[in-house]
């Protein structure tokens, strides 16, 4: 007897936790190692198409960094993210504040800042 499919939207929902535990921002390759971990038989190619369509629906924003691959991250409220420029961090920063006269009625903001963690800093100046 075969064993029963997982059905997409239940491999999609098991996407969208794993992307909600995990904070750092995985990328898509981070996402097939550890749906691999939760769903042996998935394919790399349906993790792509059920990132493409959680990011279509609104649930998880991508980010394209300058370098390297694209991000994903699950939070949905309001923040910033720092980049780090030598280890490509991805951190979340809660209670930014941009002030501005924005020129129509705001959605959301989301902003990138880019520099070297205190991580990387402390590796610079041993
Ligand atoms: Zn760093
Ligand atoms: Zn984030």
């Amino acid at each position: 007897m075969k064993a029963t499919r997982i059905r997409d939207c239940e491999r999609r929902l098991i996407l969208l936790e794993m992307l909600r535990n995990r904070h750092d921002h995985p990328s898509a390759s981070d996402c097939v190692k550890d749906m691999r971990k939760l769903v042996p038989s998935i394919g790399s190619s349906t993790i792509y198409r059920h990132l493409g369509e959680l990011t279509d629906s609104g649930l998880i924003t991508e980010y394209r960094p300058s370098k390297g691959p694209t991000r994903f991250d699950a939070k949905n409220h309001d923040h910033a993210h720092f980049y780090c420029l030598k280890c490509h961090a991805l951190i979340d920063v809660e209670n930014f504040k941009i002030q501005a006269d924005w020129p129509g009625s705001v959605q959301s903001k989301s902003c990138i800042v880019k520099g070297i963690c205190d991580g990387c800093e402390k590796i610079n100046n041993l």
